[in-house]
């Protein structure tokens, strides 16, 4: 698949006037050279803002210790008192028990729990490494710390893969692993997620082809409006990349902190970036990461509300819970982690 061509262009496709504004312009607006200047939020070179430096959120709860949801649930087996009730009225009052449309009488029965559900088998917590990498290059400029800081080589990176899958990691999805939290699909044994923030093109030339190679895939999240702008991906291989089992996620139209544009600009941002990959990918965009990993209770709900299924944080950890989908942990990599190095970091968490 690599160098393929023949997709048709994203152009063919009828945007929605909201992409269309928001997007579709600031593309071509940013591939002008006029807006190195004048433009600050439009810069086509990377602030120092775009960096995904790592940031906690403090207004967001720590979460509790795990409680298996599982664990303490009556079973909802309990009649209903009432043993002359019609399936009519028994459906009102217990919908997951009266589908067969008669019930058995019970004389004996007690009222059963208010709180008595019926809810699958699901996994309470699962250890589910996600790496986040951005470049995948040498650092063309060795004073650049933030570049340095944010370049994992081709060379390690190529190495940290090889190892991960000879050590049994098999990568999956982000919606693997919500359907696994939510309803207990199950995981390969050792499974891992790798992310890429940004969408570099560099993801095309140095990641995909590894991951191919190892049988391993990934998932990136594209700023949509620094699209086909130099060192980013082009629609074109974003579309390629997706037909061949690369996972994509939104990760904004122009990478602000969410926490300071206002929420009608949050939103803005967020629907807009997923509804742009959504025209291009034809499918559904579930997961989000939050530019430089800032967020806060009003940003989660906006991505919520946009019809996201999960999000990606900067904050380090490996465990993960179904109440946790939108604050997901990550862990950063960089070069100086050898395979063995970076496999110690996994499983010491
Ligand atoms: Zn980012």
């Amino acid at each position: 698949m690599l160098g393929g061509r023949g997709r048709g262009p994203l152009l063919k496709v009828t945007p929605s006037p909201l992409w269309l504004a928001l997007s579709g312009g600031l593309i071509l607006l940013l591939s002008t050279p006029s807006l190195d200047g004048p433009h600050p939020p439009l810069s086509t070179t990377p602030s120092p803002a775009i960096t995904d430096s790592g940031y906690a959120a403090p207004d967001i709860e720590a979460p509790a210790p795990n409680t298996p949801l599982t664990a303490t649930t009556t079973p909802v087996a309990t009649p209903s008192p009432n043993p002359t009730t019609t399936s009519t009225d028994t459906m009102t009052l217990m919908p997951n028990t009266a589908k067969a449309g008669t019930v058995t009488p019970s004389p004996t029965a007690t009222p059963g729990p208010t709180t008595a559900v019926n809810p699958p088998p699901v996994a309470a917590r699962v250890k589910v490494p996600i790496l986040m990498y951005h470049y995948i290059r040498v650092n063309p400029d060795p004073a650049d710390r933030m570049g340095y800081n944010l370049s994992v080589t081709p060379e390690t990176f190529a190495a940290q893969v090889e190892y991960l899958t000879r050590q049994g990691y098999r990568a999956i999805s982000i919606g693997q692993l919500v359907a696994h939290l939510r309803e207990n699909q199950p995981l390969p044994p050792k499974p891992i997620i790798l992310t890429f923030d940004d969408g570099y093109r560099d993801f095309y030339t140095n990641a995909y082809p590894v991951l191919k190679r190892y049988g391993q895939k990934g998932t990136v999240f594209v700023i949509t409006g620094l699209i086909g702008n130099k060192e980013y991906l082009t629609w074109e291989q974003i579309m390629e990349l997706a037909t061949d089992g690369i996972d994509f996620g939104a990760h904004t139209v122009h990478h602000p902190d969410l926490q300071r544009t206002g929420e009608g600009q949050a939103a803005i941002e967020i629907k807009a970036s997923k509804e742009a990959l959504e025209l291009a990918l034809g499918k559904s965009i579930i997961a989000f990461g939050y530019p430089s990993g800032r967020y806060n209770d009003s940003v989660v709900n906006l991505v919520k509300a946009a019809g996201f299924q999960a999000a990606v944080t900067t904050q380090q950890g490996i465990w993960h819970r179904e109440r946790d989908l939108f604050i997901l942990n990550r862990l950063r990599v960089t070069n100086a982690m050898a395979p063995e190095a970076l496999v110690r970091y996994i499983e010491s968490q």
